[in-house]
């Protein structure tokens, strides 16, 4: 079975670009609705609050940015940023980790999570 994982930093900021287009099409359909002035209103609202969140989350990828690893990826032999002990390369998504326990196992998510960092020290 093939692995389906991408590389968070970029998982994120399709996460925020997303946040812009819809924040986008909400103002536009709010446009159709000029006539009905309280869902113009919300509209406008709702497509503000996306486009303000979405900064938030791109001045979050600045935070995280900051604390990824700069690694040469070993199977495209590109240079990629990696976030936490797992991440897969930007470019072709392989996994890679930066825990020598953890290599040669299968690649699994979980590995991130402080709960199972817990549950491996005892
Ligand atoms: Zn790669």
């Amino acid at each position: 079975m093939a692995l389906k994982y991408s590389n968070k930093i970029n998982k994120i900021r399709t996460f925020a670009l997303v946040l812009v287009f819809a924040g986008m099409i909400l103002m536009y359909i709010g446009l159709y609705f000029k006539d009905i002035e309280w869902l113009l209103v919300v509209l406008m609202m709702l497509g503000t609050l996306l486009i303000a969140l979405s900064t938030v989350v791109y001045f979050w990828i600045g935070m995280l940015s900051t604390k990824t690893i700069s690694v040469t990826c070993p199977s495209c032999n590109k240079p990629t940023k990696m976030l936490g002990r797992v991440d897969a390369c930007m470019h072709c998504n392989q996994p890679l980790t930066m825990d020598r326990n953890l290599e040669g196992k299968d690649f699994d998510e979980k590995y991130n999570s402080k709960k199972f960092q817990k549950q491996e020290n005892k």
